[in-house]
């Protein structure tokens, strides 16, 4: 039951139109993490939010149709309508709320996020047409930007090509928050897009970088799933290594897939399961990305 709850939150996420999509039920949830810095969860990816004196900076603003709970959230905390906004990447479920807050927001965004947003995308198997000009991102970036704001210097750096091309990591009081989207599924096995232009590797060593520069204080808020650290997220990370691991040496053994998920993976990962990607998934999806790779090595 539990699963198929899951499977239906997961798509939801995923998929837009969103306009048909009924979000009455919806509500913005939020975890204090400093004075000023909190984790919002409403329909979409997490949000951080930094709230102060010069105005609130949000890190990804789920459905355009949560915009209102939102803000009336952010009211309630002492803010109000943001002044900045970081995509972490141009999924719908990060972004839809650029088109509400872009008339008064600066949107930052890596020069990928920016384009995907103005054009036309497949996300999940669907056409999304370019967003309205509106919520297209006005500051743009290529490697990092530094932004000083509410007695904080954030580091807003691109980490290319793990969950996206565009992929943005947002670290607060020098790395004791940081602002992971996608790259983080927390508690549930990753997911990456080839078709956006992310790859398996990229996310082991964006994550390997990351891990370097964070601390065991360190609050993570993930793209989806509950707040973590960092202890967690090293074990994600010896679960992606240890996942690789395993499918690599049923290939070079010369097994065929379905061998080798029914050999499956350390029993210590199943935890990772989720609704989207079962442990079945997972090694369908490291076969895909390390077969052709492997084979060519081989010839
Ligand atoms: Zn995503």
């Amino acid at each position: 039951m539990k699963n198929i709850f899951l499977v239906m939150l997961i798509i939801f996420s995923f998929t837009t139109s969103f306009a048909e999509d009924d979000f009455t039920n919806e509500v913005v949830k939020s975890t204090a993490l400093t004075q000023s810095l909190f984790m919002l969860e409403g329909a979409g990816g997490n949000i951080t939010a930094l709230i102060g004196e010069d105005g609130v900076l949000l890190v990804d603003d789920d459905f355009a149709q949560m915009a209102d709970k939102l803000v009336t959230k952010l009211k309630e905390l002492g803010g109000g309508v943001p002044r900045y906004i970081i995509n972490t990447h141009f999924h719908y479920d990060h972004t839809g709320g650029n088109q509400v807050f872009g008339k008064t927001a600066t949107i930052i965004a890596t020069t990928e996020v920016r384009a995907r947003l103005m054009s036309e995308q497949t996300l999940w198997k669907k056409q999304h047409p370019a967003i309205p000009v509106i919520g297209f991102p006005s500051l743009t970036f290529d490697q990092s930007l530094s932004l000083h704001t509410n007695n904080q210097d954030i580091r807003i750096v691109h980490f290319a090509h793990g969950h996206t091309d565009g992929d943005t990591v947002v670290f607060f009081n020098q790395g004791k928050v940081v602002s992971m989207g996608d790259l983080y599924f927390s508690g549930m096995y990753p997911i990456f897009h080839p078709e956006h232009k992310g790859r398996l590797d990229g996310v082991v060593k964006n994550l390997k970088l990351i891990l370097n520069q964070i601390s065991s204080e360190t609050q993570i808020v993930p793209g989806h799933g509950p707040l973590s650290n960092k202890a967690e997220l090293q074990k994600y990370y010896e679960m992606i290594l240890d996942s690789i691991k395993t499918v690599r040496q049923g290939i070079k053994k010369g097994l065929i897939l379905k061998q080798i998920q029914n050999k499956g993976i350390n029993k210590k990962w199943e935890s990772f399961s989720h609704g989207y990607l079962t442990t079945e998934k997972w090694i369908a999806l490291i076969y895909s990305d390390l077969f052709p790779v492997i084979i060519s090595e081989a010839s």
